[in-house]
């Protein structure tokens, strides 16, 4: 079976269920990479330019490890999911350095996916960048990406539903509390432990890579925390959260991160903690917006700003300051 390689860092955490689905309904095989590893970030790291963001580095590390493993690499250009809404930059060269930094790549299908432009635009360009490659029968692809939207549609609504994390949803998990989402910030809780309620926002990509977070949600929950995060509140809240908060959307990020951190400053969640990557310049106009809105109504708010030199020992001391601080102010239900 043709095996496509699929790089555990970037969009896989938003879009992996889609991507597994669309290849297997062509016949093939997905192989994903190990979790990022200090091999797989010396790897990226000595490759890019050192001004490249952290998670980008880190997904060319993960291209180099997947390498001999697969027999097409899958490097979507991603530059809008629509309603005029875009991508950082950094994704639509994905392809591009990806061919130049790492020659030992199989042959990269990377079709530039921009909603804005139609479905039939969608079409033609999966057909001739990736589905032609598997099949000659246009129909045949016509259906996995039906069959592959589907799948996105129900990952999304199992976030929601269950309140589960992207990596619990697509690890198959079910979450812990029965019949009672984590979204549910007015839910009451019998644990003790789990009754701090704290906001993580911040791009999947850097929230769920323990390497670049120090293993952030584990070690919160670990200190008591019931943790929210931007995929758990429906998408349409989202939007609406967002435009209260900046108006218009210009970055797909907005809605999932500035929205997500007003719905629940809305919602009265204990505590808000941002996560965003050092040289991000979308992260720190954004994330500041939220900070403010925290500030006006006296929620906690805790701004992190990762890179490869973060030390796990400074995080987990501000960690605990910042729990401290929101039981102090008596966020416990
Ligand atoms: S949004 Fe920020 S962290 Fe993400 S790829 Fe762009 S620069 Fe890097």
């Amino acid at each position: 079976m043709v095996k496509v390689g699929i790089p555990r860092a970037l969009l896989y955490y938003q879009y992996y269920p889609a991507w597994k689905t669309f290849f297997e309904e062509l016949g093939a095989e997905t192989v994903v990479s190990q979790p990022t590893n200090q091999a797989i970030f010396a790897c990226g790291n000595e490759r890019a330019v050192a001004e490249t963001c952290l998670p980008v580095k880190i997904f060319f590390g993960h291209v180099i490890s997947l390498a001999d493993k697969c027999d097409y690499m899958f490097i979507p250009a991603v530059r809008s999911m629509g309603d005029k809404a875009y991508n950082c930059s950094k994704f639509l060269g994905l392809p591009d350095m990806s061919k130049a930094l790492v020659p030992e790549c199989p042959p990269i299908l990377d079709p530039e996916i921009d909603l804005n432009k139609g479905q039939r635009h969608l079409f033609q360009v999966i057909y001739n960048n990736v589905g032609r490659y598997f099949t000659s029968d246009k129909g045949k692809v016509k259906k996995a990406i039906e069959r592959s939207r589907e799948a996105s549609l129900a990952y999304r609504q199992r976030t929601c539903d269950e309140g589960l994390s992207y990596v619990e949803a697509i690890e198959g998990k079910h979450h812990r509390c029965e019949g009672e989402a984590r979204s549910n910030l007015g839910g009451s809780d019998s644990n003790p432990y789990k009754r701090l309620k704290v906001a993580v926002i911040g791009h999947p990509y850097v929230v769920y890579d323990d390497f670049i977070s120090h293993r952030l949600i584990s070690r919160l929950e670990s200190m008591g925390a019931g943790i929210f995060s931007p995929e758990q509140v429906p998408p349409e809240t989202l939007d609406m959260c967002m435009a209260r908060l900046v108006g218009n959307a210009h970055w797909s990020f907005e809605a999932e991160i500035v929205g997500a951190g007003e719905c629940y400053l809305e919602a009265g969640v204990g505590g808000i903690i941002s996560v965003a990557v050092f040289a991000c310049g979308p992260d720190s106009m954004m994330l500041d917006m939220v900070r403010h809105s925290a500030g006006n109504i006296g929620t906690p708010f805790l701004q992190l700003s990762l890179d490869e030199h973060t030390s796990a020992g400074g995080l987990i001391t501000r960690l605990e300051a910042f729990i401290d601080m929101v039981r102090r102010k008596k966020a416990c239900v």
